[in-house]
């Protein structure tokens, strides 16, 4: 008898996604052969893209290459809810279903070849297995300098992310059965994963370049991603803002020592100017600690609400709901359902 192979879930995030979806399909059912092929994994392993609510053909592709092949799977979310959700809910859809998932982009920028050294981890024991880009040749230098400055400011502001580890990574449904514990709604799935704990290493790949379509991670959405992951895996930044506090108090004492001097020595007409920048200057530092402490503020309110993170409206392996409305019949004034 051979031994049991892992079942594996490829799950992938689609957003608007037409020009590039009908190229890397095919490619991820490749790579999903050759695992097979290897007993790297089971031939019962399948693809499930996650539709992130998008306003193109992107979900009319999906259906049709489901139709087409049993081993394409795909939900659709009720609407737009970013990137991170929509791995989310194709991580927790995929997670009583399999053995190990493989979260990856569809825009085949991440190279499909280190899924083989993943799941080699996984035999060896690992639950994690970060995907980690080896260079960014390929971006340009304002990408490439934005992006790993990003890295850096997460590591100095308490958030601790590998290196250079996008959404490109292996998790055994054991671990995600744990996540799913984690019921926070500001969700920065590669700060996340690592507080799982469990074995975990990394494989190391090149990225290219998209192969169709366009980027949807714009400087400003890249903040915002920055912004999210800061505060919402640590407080760092109070104590910041406390520390901070406590040095302008001190320069402040100082700067009242230093004024009452001057008067005693009758130069007290002086110091107009002066006065104007340490109001301006405070006045800024103090905004900035507010605006600070309002992100904290404010995501404790978006918790305290506990709406749901996704919704999934739609799977290619169940029925339409409307298309079982239509199938129900009234005989003789009884509704008759056809189940
Ligand atoms: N994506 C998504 N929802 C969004 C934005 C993006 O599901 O609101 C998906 C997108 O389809 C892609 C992945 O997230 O598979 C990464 O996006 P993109 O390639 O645009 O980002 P980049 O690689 O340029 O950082
Ligand atoms: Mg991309």
């Amino acid at each position: 008898m051979s031994e049991a192979k892992p079942i594996l879930w490829i799950v992938i995030p689609c957003y608007n996604e037409e020009a590039v979806l009908p190229v890397t399909a095919p490619m991820f059912l490749k790579k999903l052969e050759e695992l097979a092929a290897a007993g790297r994994i089971s031939e019962g392993s399948r693809i499930l893209f996650v539709d992130d609510g998008s306003a193109d053909a992107t979900w009319n592709i999906i259906r049709d290459l489901a139709g087409k092949d049993e081993r394409y799977l795909g939900i659709q979310q009720s609407r737009n809810r970013g990137h991170q959700n929509a791995v989310l809910a194709g991580l927790m859809e995929a997670k009583d279903r399999c053995d190990i998932t493989i979260s990856i982009d569809c825009d085949g920028q991440d190279d499909l070849n280190a899924m083989d050294e993943m799941t080699d981890a996984y035999w060896q024991g690992y639950e994690v297995v970060y995907g980690v880009r080896s260079q960014r040749k390929t971006d340009t230098w304002f990408k490439r300098v934005t992006a790993e400055g990003f890295y850096r400011l997460m590591k100095v502001l308490g958030a601790e992310v590998v290196f250079n580890h996008a959404d490109y990574r292996l998790i055994s449904s054991r671990v995600l059965q744990s996540f799913a514990d984690f019921e926070e709604v500001n969700i920065f799935l590669r700060g996340l994963i690592p507080l799982v704990g469990y074995p975990s290493t990394s494989v190391y790949y090149e990225r290219t370049e998209r192969l169709a379509g366009k980027s949807h991670y714009p400087l400003r959405k890249m903040i915002a991603l920055a912004l999210n992951g800061i505060t919402s895996l640590s407080v760092k930044p109070i104590t910041l803002i406390t520390g901070s506090g406590v040095a302008f108090s001190l320069l402040g004492i100082a700067a009242m020592i230093w004024a009452v001097v001057e008067a005693f020595q009758g130069k007290t007409v002086a110091g107009w100017a002066s006065l104007v920048c340490i109001v301006c200057l405070l006045g800024g530092i103090q905004l900035i600690s507010l605006g600070i402490i309002g992100q904290y503020i404010g995501k404790t309110y978006l918790e305290t609400k506990h709406r749901p993170r996704y919704i999934i409206s739609q799977r290619t392996w169940e029925p339409r709901q409307r298309v079982w409305l239509e199938d129900e019949k009234t005989i003789d004034g009884e509704t008759q359902k056809q189940v």
